[in-house]
């Protein structure tokens, strides 16, 4: 492996006063140019993460090395934060009295007249903010606001950007548009990230990895796909959409009713005792002649795009499946398929 530009190195923290740990022996690496999302829900550590990475907090134990040096928490320091690094927060704190592109050259003013301005033309187009550089930050959306954020931020080459909940303040359609945008702006900018954020959809669409935290460990990480396909644990499943966990041998004797079931069943026989993780999307409405399963349709819910239908199977065993919209009416025959190789195993 090439050297990474970030090693977080089995760091815990724990404040004073609070109970359990926030973080407990969490290690992650980044390459040059990668974008890593932590993602988890509410309390389970992030914040507290990129603190210990941006050297605004120290750990108990545990280091953090930036191309191979430690580094310093906060202790004895006059400015907080290590030079090489950057943190975007979710209110974006540009200077609200000064237009974007004097907020870009503040970010450029230890620096030599030509280098600043060659920086803020390319950060301006990077930030697609060309047109509005003389606006004061009030004067701009939330979007146009958030990418100014990040073009000031990016400005003078930093090693390594930390973006905590950037969308977090933003209404959903507009975070739909970010994801694209700001993605495009970081994979253009060659800097190392790690994007913050709780939002699944945000860690799964912008990310080439992603690092899910629970409880202030590192639960599980990976590619996207890794993490939406190969959950290994049930909350890791569920965490990143829906998902039907049901034990093997509860499904077992519902494939009995078919060939294709049945042939199914002599494949999932031998793991018994484990626990299949099928995404909603993951089961096909099929003919009945070729069905693994058959059931009746007991609720459906409009998404928009698809529809979520309940599908009751014989012994209790209920399963959510996507179908087009108007494909199936409560009360319906259901036949489903497991889609070829989409049916995962948890772990544990
Ligand atoms: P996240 O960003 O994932 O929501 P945080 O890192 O903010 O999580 O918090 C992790 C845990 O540490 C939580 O239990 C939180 O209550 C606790 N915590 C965070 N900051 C402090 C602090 N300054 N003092 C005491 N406890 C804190
Ligand atoms: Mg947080």
């Amino acid at each position: 492996m090439s050297h990474p530009l970030l090693a977080v190195e089995r760091v815990s923290k724990t404040y004073p006063g609070g109970g359990s740990a926030a973080l407990h022996d969490v290690s992650l690496h980044l390459a040059p140019g990668e974008l890593l999302a932590l993602t988890g829900e509410s309390g389970s550590g992030k914040t507290t993460l990129l603190r210990l990475v941006a050297g605004l907090e120290e750990p108990d134990a545990g280091t953090v090395f930036l191309n191979g040096r430690r580094v310093e928490g906060p202790a004895g320091k006059l400015i907080a934060g290590h030079p090489d690094i950057r943190v975007v927060f979710q209110d974006f704190r540009l200077f609200p009295n000064v237009s974007v592109a004097e907020n870009l050259r503040h970010a450029l003013r230890q620096y030599d007249a030509a280098y600043r301005d060659r920086r803020l033309r390319e950060m301006l187009a990077l930030a697609k903010l060309e047109s509005l550089k003389d606006r004061l930050p009030r004067q701009l959306s939330g979007g146009e606001q958030q990418r100014a954020a990040l073009a000031r931020a990016l400005a003078d080459e930093p090693a390594l950007l930390l973006m905590d909940e950037p969308f977090s303040n933003l209404d959903p359609a507009l975070r739909r548009d970010l994801r694209g945008e700001i993605g495009a702006m970081l994979a253009g900018s060659g800097c190392g990230v790690i994007l913050v954020t709780h939002e699944p959809a945000d860690a799964l669409s912008m990310a080439g990895r992603v690092v899910l935290l629970r409880a202030g460990r590192v639960l599980q990480s990976g590619s996207p796909r890794d993490l939406y396909r190969r959950p290994e644990t049930a909350y890791a499943a569920r965490f990143f959409g829906p998902a039907n966990l049901v034990p093997t041998g509860d499904l077992l004797p519902l494939l009995e009713g078919s060939a294709a079931g049945r042939l199914l069943a002599t494949q999932l026989s031998p793991l018994v005792g484990r626990t299949l993780c099928l995404r909603p999307e993951h089961l096909l409405p099929s003919p009945a002649a070729d069905a693994h399963l058959g059931g009746t349709v007991q609720a459906v819910s409009f998404y928009g795009a698809y529809e979520e239908a309940t599908v009751a199977l014989k012994a209790g065993l209920s399963l959510r499946v996507h179908v087009p919209v108007g494909h199936w009416q409560p009360g319906q025959p259901a036949w489903l398929r497991l889609r070829e190789s989409a049916w995962h195993l948890l772990a544990v």
